[in-house]
C-alpha cells in the first residue's frame, strides 16, 4: 500500500441527472477533510474505527444538507466503502455503508469481507433467499442503508489483518454484479501487476455486460 496513504475509498453515487456525482464526490470530499490530519501512528484500530465511523456520518450529513438546498439533488445517495491502513501495518479497517465490496486476495484465496447493505442480503441472513436466488433476485439492487438518508445509522466496520502479499479489492456493484465469485478469485490468483488486474477484471465485467458503472480499487500490501 501507498506509504502515507491514510485511507482509500469507493464510493458509488446514485439519483437522477448528475445527482449521484454529486454525492459520490462529497462523500470522498468529506472523508479527505476528515483524514486531511494524518490519524497518529500510535492509533488503535478500534479508535481509528470509530474516525471513520464519524467521518462517513459527517460525509452523510453534508449529502442531506446539499441535497435540501439543491432541488436537482433531491433524493441522492452514495454507497461508501473505505480501507484505512493502521501504521503499524499488520492491520487494516474497513468501515461500509452500501453495497461496494472489500475483498481480500490471499495466496489465491478470495474472502468477501463486508457484507452489502442490500434488501436481498437481508432475506439471505433471514434465511427466506439463497445466496444464488438473491444474486438474481429483481430486487437485486435496492440498498438498505445508503449515505443520503436520515436514518443511515452508523458505519459496519471490520478489523482485518493484513500480511505481506496480501491484496486488497474495493468495488462498486457493477462490478460484482457481472462477475461472480469464482470469477474474481481466477482473475486476482494470476497475481498480475495491479494496474493491469484492474483493468482485466473491469474487461471481463463489461464483456460479461457491464449495464452499471464500474469502479475498481486494488491494493497490496508490500511483500
Ligand atoms: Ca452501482
Amino acid at each position: 500500500m501507498l506509504p502515507g496513504a491514510r485511507v482509500f475509498a469507493v464510493a458509488d453515487g446514485m439519483g437522477g441527472h448528475a445527482a449521484g456525482d454529486v454525492a459520490s464526490r462529497l462523500a470522498t470530499e468529506m472523508l479527505r477533510r476528515a483524514f486531511a490530519r494524518a490519524p497518529s501512528s500510535r492509533i488503535r484500530s478500534a479508535a481509528l474505527a470509530r474516525r471513520l465511523i464519524e467521518a462517513i456520518d459527517a460525509a452523510n450529513r453534508a449529502i442531506l444538507e446539499h441535497a435540501a438546498q439543491h432541488r436537482e439533488c433531491t433524493g441522492m445517495g452514495t454507497t461508501l466503502t473505505v480501507l484505512a491502513p493502521l501504521a503499524a501495518a499488520d492491520q487494516c479497517v474497513i468501515a461500509h455503508v452500501g453495497d461496494s465490496r472489500a475483498y481480500r486476495v490471499r495466496e489465491g484465496e478470495l474472502r468477501q469481507l463486508t457484507c452489502d447493505h442490500t434488501w436481498v442480503q437481508q432475506q439471505v441472513d433471514a434465511g427466506m433467499l439463497t445466496p444464488a436466488e438473491a444474486r438474481h433476485h429483481p430486487l437485486s439492487s435496492v440498498l438498505s442503508r445508503v449515505l443520503g438518508t436520515p436514518e443511515m445509522g452508523p458505519a459496519d466496520t471490520i478489523v482485518a489483518d493484513v500480511r505481506p502479499g496480501d491484496r486488497f479489492l474495493l468495488c462498486s456493484d457493477g462490478l460484482t454484479t457481472m462477475l461472480d465469485d469464482d470469477t474474481l478469485r481466477a482473475i486476482l490468483r494470476e497475481e498480475l501487476p495491479l494496474d493491469q488486474c484492474a483493468r482485466t477484471l473491469v474487461d471481463a465485467a463489461n464483456r460479461n455486460g457491464g449495464i452499471d458503472n464500474i469502479t475498481v480499487l486494488l491494493l497490496a500490501a508490500a511483500a
